[in-house]
């Protein structure tokens, strides 16, 4: 005859199966001690090349402010509750994998500080090599076009190092096209016509031309034109030195300066400017990194 014990315990093998790593209870035993005082919780302590990772931070007594810095990236903490700070880190897609810490500050209201350093391991995100064949003009571009490239390069440099000291975003991040997965090539070395050239910063959508683009999140369009290499495209600035880009659209469906809210249509698909043929190449930077941007959508979803 069974117990009552047993009766009551049989379910939890499947509970604990049933349980992801990012459930709440399991990534309540990811805390970890900072410091006295200063708890820290990571995403993923050991993100490969590219990833995008959640840095918590708690504190026993209440702090006002939390900086820190991961090498020469500064991190951008916004307040989210009592004693708790969050950022993001993004592992550049060519960081050198290995251990390297970050150092975080937390200040209290009295003006004292604690320091104290997290490990991080880059693991290498092994992009395989693929080999395209496009138009001779975009692997080695006229001279008269240089200047061009030259000053597209440099304004999209200035962009993506500013940093916006509000956060713009809430909430999930949505994917740019709906019901369309991604070609899964983010990363890829590239050699094309080849050549070898930069490595593939985004994802591609392969979808028809005119399909609906829409902003991942909340953000301030701060580019919203034609470039040689990207085509049609729209540039985002979510804050805290977070951009997302949506480039090679068929039309573009906003305007600089405007706000848009997360999931609003700002363009459609085309084949603009270096593709092989028509869909969106989507790309994130975070302080400067290039990251995955499919890494936002499975990010836990920060407390407001
Ligand atoms: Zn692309």
């Amino acid at each position: 005859m069974w117990t009552v014990r047993t009766s009551r315990l049989w379910w939890l093998p499947v509970v604990l199966l049933a349980c992801p790593p990012n459930s709440p209870t399991a990534r309540e035993a990811d805390w970890q001690s900072c410091a006295e005082g200063i708890a820290y919780r990571l995403s993923d302590a050991t993100p490969q090349q590219g990833a995008v990772v959640l840095l918590e931070l708690r504190g026993a007594a209440t702090y006002s402010r939390a900086e820190g810095r991961w090498g020469e990236q500064p991190l951008h903490f916004w307040p989210a509750g009592e004693a708790l700070h969050q950022a993001l880190v993004g592992v550049d897609l060519a960081r050198r994998p290995g251990k390297s810490p970050l150092v975080l500050t937390a200040t209290r209201d009295d003006g004292t500080s604690q320091t104290c350093t997290v490990p991080l391991q880059v693991r290498s995100g092994d992009f395989p090599i693929e080999r395209l064949r496009v138009a001779p003009r975009f692997v080695n571009p006229p001279p008269e076009v240089l200047p061009r490239i030259a000053e597209e390069t440099e304004r999209l440099r200035a962009l993506f190092a500013a940093v916006t000291p509000q956060r713009l975003w809430h909430g999930r991040f949505l994917p740019p096209i709906e019901g369309l997965p991604p070609a899964g090539n983010f990363g890829r070395r590239r050699v094309l016509n080849e050549q070898p050239r930069a490595p593939h910063t985004g994802e591609d959508f392969p979808a028809p031309t005119g399909t609906p683009v829409r902003a991942a999140q909340r953000g301030r369009v701060v580019l919203a034109e034609e470039l040689y290499f990207a085509g049609k495209t729209v540039l985002l600035d979510h804050g805290l030195g977070l951009y997302t880009m949506y480039a090679h659209l068929h039309s573009i469906t906003t305007q600089q300066g405007a706000v848009v809210e997360a999931g609003a249509v700002i363009g459609t698909v085309g084949a603009t400017g270096r593709v092989t043929g028509p869909h969106l190449h989507w790309a994130a930077r975070l302080n400067d990194a290039r990251v995955n941007p499919q890494d936002l959508l499975a990010l836990p979803v920060p407390a407001d």
